[in-house]
């Protein structure tokens, strides 16, 4: 207990509460090989399950889902393909082939709940894929695309400061931070809206924000979706990646030149143009329907008035499961992505748990599926257990800082919302700093389950860890960053290690709580700044 103690453990009620020791023990537990990596519907999901479930119940929490339980399904459906596919591009005239190999050299998957999927279409470039009447920007510029299959590059069009060509201009796409249009879903929703048959995305490390082994791991083998309506039909009937030089080779063959290209495609003149050439590409899918399961405790406000009101935290449970070995190791234990935050979540359970409950009601929900495309936080948001209307603020974890005590905090899409006033103040009182995401160019703000809460109008936090180290040289955090985003990220080696040091996530936690205590306690609930983009939604909802 007492090693858990900062300068500033005692300021607030709970603070005491927040153990780095047991942190640790619960991010080994979650992390362990007896736990599988976590997949949903496995054993790891029914251990992981039962022992969030567990502990939730050890601090005198509530069961969070109104049907008196401490879980809520979410049904979803699998869908494996048969990794022999393969990929053939012919080209129209001399019918020169190329054959693209599974896994290596693309990915791609259905979203369709069909046995087999099929397409022999022709391909066509459409540049970043952007339809944006914001900037006056439409890479379609009407051409039909219907039944295409389209080639698209990833991230938004890096548009030069006419003052500084050496930057990005601000006034479109946000500069270098990536907005919705850069991200793959956004590219992939564009497609299915325009009735291609397919789109495949050109990885580029830095623009997707990260290597083509993650885009290989995360799109191969089952793929999940909610289950839905329409059974997928509303998709394309393929959606994938190609590598860089694949696609290098690809326009190469067909007398073109990517790179010029892709300048050309900087521009709102570009035109989609034909590639002169045919991809063609079945897929065997094996699919089945499972349950799988966000799990939630509550702990009720003390004020009869506000206590139907709701600060949510939330923390993925899920990550890969077991996947390709990677040096002698198959079980991806994702111990920062995202046993830390759920083993955050119980601390902060504990913190509210054990000390007299703010005004408003507090909910802990572990959602599932976030490695899978959001799902689990995605499906509470099409079907919450409490009124998003009363849902005052949702604040995620996401990876908790493992490497010591920092100056500073960053929050992705920093003055978004009042939050962001909340966050700064509990920061000052730990004399922190609030600082922008570091790496807006990467889309972290699409990525993590807080994104569902905005999408619905919910004022959403997504603090993460700090790059100032206390005792290290500028520059160390954003190169650990770096070096975990290389080395560990979403692969087997995501584990614990010696060098951990759990105190700046202590800190950490301490300022989430402070935060949520802040919330919890006001009169009114925070508010969107007024141009953000999620500000139409909550007004919708009436008022609090
Ligand atoms: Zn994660």
């Amino acid at each position: 207990m007492a090693q858990s103690k900062s300068s500033t453990a005692a300021k607030h009620s709970g603070w005491d509460q927040i153990d780095s020791t047991r942190l640790l023990e619960n991010i080994k537990i979650l992390s362990s090989d007896q736990f599988e990596g976590r997949a949903p519907a496995s054993k790891g999901e029914e251990l992981t399950t039962t022992f969030i479930e567990g502990k939730f119940k050890d601090l005198g929490l509530k069961p969070g889902n109104p049907d008196g339980t401490y879980f809520q399904k979410v049904p979803m459906v699998g869908i494996t393909a048969d990794p022999s596919a393969q990929l053939v591009v012919t080209e129209t005239v001399s019918g020169q082939a190329l054959n693209l190999s599974y896994g290596d050299d693309f990915v791609a998957w259905t979203k369709r709940e069909e046995p087999d999927v099929s397409i022999d279409a022709e391909l066509i470039f459409v540049g970043y894929g952007v339809v944006a009447p914001e900037y006056q920007w439409d890479d379609f510029k009407g051409v039909d695309v219907k039944g295409k299959v389209l080639v698209v590059l990833i991230n938004d069009p890096p548009v030069p400061d006419p003052n500084d060509p050496t930057k990005l201009d601000e006034k479109v796409f946000k500069g270098k931070a990536m907005t919705y249009y850069g991200r793959w879903t956004y590219k992939f929703e564009t497609a299915a809206a325009k009735g291609a048959a397919g789109c495949l995305i050109i990885h580029q490390t830095e623009p997707a924000g990260y290597p083509w082994g993650v885009v290989k791991t995360s799109n191969t083998g089952e793929q999940f979706d909610l289950v839905r309506a329409d059974k997928g039909m509303s998709r394309t009937a393929v959606e994938g990646w190609i590598t860089y030089d694949k696609a290098k080779q690809l326009f190469a063959m067909t007398g073109k030149d990517l790179e010029a290209l892709q300048k050309a495609a900087v521009d709102r003149n570009f035109r989609p143009f034909p590639l002169d050439a045919r991809a063609s590409l079945t897929l065997h899918n094996r699919l089945r329907t499972i349950d799988s399961h966000n799990v939630i405790g509550k702990v009720e406000g003390a004020d009869p008035k506000l206590r139907d009101e709701y600060v949510i935290y939330t923390a993925h449970w899920d990550h890969l499961g077991i996947g390709p070995e990677v040096n002698g190791d198959k079980i991806y234990h994702g111990a920062v992505d995202n046993a830390s935050g759920v083993a955050g979540l119980l601390e902060l359970a504990g913190a509210f748990s054990k000390v007299p409950p703010p005004r408003r009601s507090i909910l802990f929900l572990s959602v599932t599926a976030e490695e899978k495309g959001l799902l689990g936080s995605q499906y509470y948001a099409e079907h919450p257990l409490y009124p998003l209307s009363r849902t005052s603020a949702e604040i995620n974890m996401d990876g908790l800082n493992v490497l010591g005590r920092t100056k500073d905090v960053e929050v992705i899409g920093l003055g978004m919302s009042t939050l962001d006033d909340d966050l700064k103040a509990m920061a000052a009182e730990q004399h922190r700093v609030v600082k922008p995401d570091a790496e807006p160019e990467k889309g972290f703000y699409y990525r993590s389950d807080h994104f569902n809460f905005a999408k619905v109008g919910v004022p959403a936090l997504d603090m993460s860890p700090g790059v100032d180290f206390v005792g290290k040289p500028a520059g160390w955090g954003l190169e650990m960053r770096r070096k975990f985003t290389a080395e560990d990220y979403h692969k087997p080696s995501d584990q614990i290690r010696p060098y951990w040091d759990l105190r700046g996530a202590v800190e950490d936690l301490q300022l989430l709580h402070g935060v949520g205590s802040r919330v919890a306690n006001a009169q009114a609930s925070p508010t969107w700044s007024p141009n953000s983009e999620f500000k139409t939604k909550r007004d919708g909802q009436g008022k609090l």
